[in-house]
């Protein structure tokens, strides 16, 4: 098989709108950079007409792949896939919305070769977020650069390129609850960025509900920090600090003031008060112990329903059918 410059990797998820349009724009983009390529859609079981309009591209196209996943497994699992399979020495991530302007893959390639592993696409101002969005985006960067030993570069998505030889890391790194953008910064390697306007989403509806994000950040912070666990040891010895001096107290006027307290509010109040800590401790350690259940099953991140790409990993082999 012969090597290709450039993969494109593309997660899908109800895009109907946006995919002939991407496809124009990177093919379009391709041709003017004349580079060699392939462009992979990842269709992560989409409820609309996707997946016919990908399979409509691929026989047209025979740079373009898909693979398609037997119902949806979320976004960083479909670029995960993408990752897998593709064979590109340079791997673009993209979103299917057009948020991250296509033409962008141009300047992240030209910054790369100059002697990156990673170029990722740092957002200048984004216009696509609402209010609650935009600050619950701003206080996750903000506590994730606090808490984790790791910097992970703020306002960036998934939209980057990367050399091969950190997708190969990348893909190495087996864990289960994906959270890319931290993991590349994990890894490190010569890192840089390009400064970009994020659009809004040029049609359809967001794939990500608050829900996903929330599970997205939480993914984010749990498997790059262990200061949620050690928060509830800290919780618990504050609490367990506090109610020793309630006991003195009570044991003081108990004794000495022959005036015993009256009981009911402060025995109320620190029965809730302790009772909150202790389960917002086990909820904490219940999220970590969630996480290792998850990777101890060793399910596999995806199952597919069916793809053109005849590479198949094994393994970590490559069977080459053709
Ligand atoms: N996406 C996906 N699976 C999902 C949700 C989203 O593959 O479960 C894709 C979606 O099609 C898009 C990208 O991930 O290409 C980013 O999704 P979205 O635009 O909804 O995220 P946001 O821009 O709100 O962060
Ligand atoms: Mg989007």
């Amino acid at each position: 098989m012969k090597p290709i410059e450039l993969s494109v990797i593309i997660p899908i998820f109800n895009e109907e709108l946006n995919i002939p349009t991407l496809y124009e724009r990177i093919n379009r983009l391709m041709k003017h950079m004349g580079v060699s390529h392939e462009i992979i859609f990842i269709n992560d079981g989409s409820k609309d007409s996707s997946i016919f309009l990908i399979k409509k591209i691929c026989s047209s196209d025979s740079t373009v792949k898909f693979i398609d996943f037997s119902r949806n497994f979320g976004h960083q699992i479909a670029v995960s896939a993408g990752l897998e399979h593709c064979i590109g020495q340079y791997v673009v991530i993209i979103d299917a919305d057009l948020q991250d302007p296509p033409e962008l893959i141009k300047d992240l390639y030209e910054k790369i070769v100059k002697g990156f592993d990673v170029v990722y696409a740092k957002r200048r101002s984004r216009k696509d977020k609402s209010f609650i969005k935009k600050s619950g985006y701003k206080l996750f960067y903000k506590i994730l650069s606090k808490i984790s030993q790791i910097e992970i570069p703020m306002d960036t998505g998934d939209f980057r390129i990367m050399k091969r030889n950190v997708v190969n890391e990348l893909i190495m790194m087996a864990e289960n609850n994906k959270f890319l953008r931290g993991q590349i910064a994990w890894l490190g390697f010569e890192q840089a960025y390009i400064e970009y306007d994020r659009d809004v989403r040029a049609a359809g509806e967001p794939g990500y509900s608050y829900r996903k994000l929330f599970r997205l950040a939480l993914d984010g912070i749990i498997s790059f920090s262990n200061m949620p666990l050690r928060l509830a040891t800290i919780l618990g010895f504050l609490v367990f600090f506090l109610s020793l001096i309630l006991i003195c107290y009570t044991l003081y006027s108990y004794f000495f003031n022959s005036l015993t307290p009256q009981g009911w509010a402060s025995l109320m109040i620190s029965i809730l008060f302790i009772g909150g800590i202790q389960l917002l401790s086990i909820g904490i350690i219940g999220e970590y112990i969630g996480r290792i259940q998850n990777e101890v099953r060793k399910r596999p991140l995806y199952v597919l329903k069916d793809t053109n790409i005849v590479k198949k990993y094994h393994d970590n082999l490559i069977i080459d059918n053709t």
